[in-house]
């Protein structure tokens, strides 16, 4: 069943600086997140990947009414939960939460670590009476001692403060989790220990989890399908193992050829990224990857490419995809 649908989703900044066009009288604003579309099933793992500055976490930022949207819809179990795009409902937010991309940041030095895992008990159940209890609770589902409620911020590694942001996103319940980023600079073994603690939460809570990252490694690992994200568009979106063993968008081709391999010694990049992402302010007319992608043609500049469905069932947005659809 369908939890999350977004529809059209876009999200601008009004321009700043010598380019904001005061003299025109007008305003101008520069689309961070273009239109985006997705759907989320109950209990499972979507990903979004991409490069650095492609507008993932602007998204997911969005999904929690941190940055407003411009326009767009959004539908979570069948309700409306912005109304006029403002502010998130209630209901919604105690349903939704979000492990940040920073954890030592988003958690406030001068508080204990008890205080700050049963913070979502203090908003949304006031009522709660027993958040000591609570917060030994989330401690241990976390994997982490329940005397770590005494302690603070400073006195915790960053895995810990990892399992710290789960503990407080899970809190409540949730049916949804946004994580941003949820291993980023963590070493190998402890981005293991967050994945699978992530895996045995959504096997015994059914909890979603739409999760920003520019990991593949983990992408493949942990997510049912994957959107992959370039210039605030998604380009390809589909099962994760069809969208891996075959990538119709180049764009997702050279990501996923520029994966370092996880055989000893085996490195592939048969079709690595050539050139930087354009900035947002100079959006490429058409197809916005056409000046780095080696199969650019002249309709790539002229016209942006609409999605269709590929050959191995993904939905991707390329004039010219790297496998012909199921009707060419
Ligand atoms: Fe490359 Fe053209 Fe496809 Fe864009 S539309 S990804 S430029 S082939």
């Amino acid at each position: 069943m369908t939890l999350l649908s977004v529809r059209d989703l876009t999200v601008s900044y009004p321009v700043r600086g010598p380019l904001a066009g005061w003299w025109t009288g007008q305003k101008r604003f520069v689309d961070v997140v273009c239109g985006i579309s997705l759907d989320l099933a109950e209990g499972t793992t979507l990903a979004i990947a991409g490069e650095s500055g492609s507008g993932k976490s602007t998204f997911a930022r969005a999904l929690m009414g941190l940055t407003p949207f411009r326009s767009g819809s959004l539908i979570f179990d069948g309700k409306a939960p912005f109304p006029a795009r403002g502010r998130p409902a209630r209901a919604y937010l105690h349903q939704v939460s979000m492990m940040f991309q920073d954890p030592v940041a988003s958690l406030s030095p001068r508080r204990t670590i008890g205080a700050l895992i049963t913070e979502p008990f203090r908003i949304h159940r006031p009522d709660l009476r027993n958040l000591e209890a609570e917060a030994k609770r989330l401690l241990v589902l976390v994997g982490l001692p329940a005397d770590f409620a005494q302690r603070y911020p400073h006195q915790i590694s960053g895995g810990q403060a990892r399992r710290v942001g789960l503990a407080r996103a899970v809190a409540l319940n949730p049916r949804l989790v946004i994580a941003d980023e949820p291993t980023a600079g963590l070493d190998v073994s402890v981005q293991g220990e967050i994945l699978n603690l992530m895996a045995r939460l959504q096997a015994e809570q059914s909890v979603a989890f739409l999760m920003i990252t520019h990991n593949l490694a983990v992408v493949r690992h942990m997510s049912d399908r994957t959107a992959i994200m370039y210039m605030g568009r998604i380009v390809e979106e589909g099962p994760t193992d069809r969208v891996f063993a075959s990538p119709a968008h180049p764009y997702a081709a050279a990501l996923i050829a520029a994966e370092p391999s996880s055989l000893p010694g085996h490195h592939r990049h048969s079709a690595a990224l050539k050139g930087e992402v354009s900035s947002p302010l100079h959006r490429p007319d058409g197809c916005a990857f056409h000046p780095r992608c080696p199969a650019a043609r002249p309709l790539c500049s002229a016209t942006a490419p609409l999605p269709q469905v590929s050959a191995s069932g993904a939905l991707v947005s390329c004039h010219f995809p790297l496998q012909r659809t199921p009707d060419q």
